[in-house]
């Protein structure tokens, strides 16, 4: 990472963090992939039920397999061996006691900005498990929230598509058109203002750039 970009990184996450805390979320700044890991790690009781949603930066932080070999009981989607499978462990984990995410966007005052297709990650973040740890990269941090909403739907969501099957119009162009085709991930967008209950979402910010 370029070094005024990590310069900025950590000017800014503290500021975030505070923001974040002040929006009664548990918020946390950390330099790298891997501390951040081992902190998500540490915020989950051992014999927890754990899932989680579609995320590049779960994937990146190779946490689920640390959870594979922990002391969990995992609603493991993927190593479903059927999709009906998949979507009933889909189902379980919005009653986990604890879900992971990243999220597509945050504002530097402190909301997280989420899309999805199917819902699943939306509605784990807004109700269901009883804690939520967000992991996301600085690179996700916006100026204000209307840019954190454009972030969400112009440049996560077209990345996001990649990982389904379907004819949205961003798969050809990588320009997010809006669109309402059913083969969109964008069925729903949610700002998360605050946490309901205090501290009940957590976010860890990574000063990495992990560039998704
Ligand atoms: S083109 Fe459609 S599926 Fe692609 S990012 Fe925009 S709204 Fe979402």
């Amino acid at each position: 990472m370029h070094e005024f970009v990590q310069k900025r990184n950590e000017k800014l996450a503290p500021i975030v963090v505070a923001n974040l805390k002040r929006h009664f979320f548990d918020a946390y700044s950390c330099a790298t992939s891997a501390e951040a890991k081992i902190l998500a790690l540490s915020l989950i009781p051992a014999g927890s039920s754990v899932g989680w949603g579609g995320s590049m930066t779960l994937d990146a932080l190779g946490i689920k397999d640390d959870l594979r070999a922990g002391d969990y009981r995992l609603f493991d989607r993927d190593l479903a061996k059927s999709p009906d499978e998949r979507v009933e462990l889909m189902r379980g984990a919005l009653t986990a006691d604890v879900f992971l995410m990243s999220s597509n966007a945050i504002s530097a005052d402190g909301q997280l900005v989420n899309i999805d297709g199917n819902g699943n990650r939306l509605a784990a973040l807004i109700y269901g498990p009883k804690a939520v740890i967000v992991i996301a990269g600085m690179n996700k941090i916006e100026a204000t929230l209307d840019l954190a909403l454009e972030r969400a739907q112009t440049v996560a969501a077209p990345i996001n598509t990649g990982r389904f099957p379907g004819k949205s119009p961003c798969r050809t162009t990588g320009v997010c058109a809006r669109c309402f085709s059913e083969d969109s991930v964008c069925a729903t967008v949610a700002v998360t203002r605050f946490s309901k209950p205090a501290n009940r979402v957590k976010v860890i910010l990574i000063n990495e750039n992990l560039g998704f």
